[in-house]
């Protein structure tokens, strides 16, 4: 895989395989909460910031790379509007089945 640069340099997406598998909670972004989606400008980005696996994208709106989230929480607790919550996974995979 072709390495990117992120908020922090390195590590990358993918520098530890697939590690969306891992997930136990997924985080959900609210568009209604998130600043930048809110006010069409590009502000905020602390869960760009702090995500240390670089899955989240630094865009109006923000999206979460889920093949590699490992579903630590991070930009979640780090999210000043409160816009990403953590959802169990087990909901998602029963609704996808
Ligand atoms: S930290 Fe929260 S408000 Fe800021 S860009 Fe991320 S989701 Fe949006
Ligand atoms: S839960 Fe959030 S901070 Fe953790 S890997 Fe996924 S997107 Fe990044």
């Amino acid at each position: 895989m072709k390495r990117r640069i992120t908020s922090h340099g390195e590590p990358g997406p993918g520098d530890a395989g697939k590690t969306g598998s891992w997930r136990v909670l997924r985080p959900i972004i609210d568009y209604n909460k998130c600043a930048p989606a809110k006010k069409n400008k590009k502000l905020c980005f602390l869960c760009w910031l702090y995500c240390p696996d670089g899955v989240i994208t630094k865009t109006i709106e923000p999206a979460i790379d889920y093949e590699y989230c490992k579903g630590c929480g991070i930009c979640a607790e780090e999210c000043p509007s409160k816009a990403i919550e953590m959802i169990e996974e087990s909901v998602f995979f029963n609704k996808e089945k």
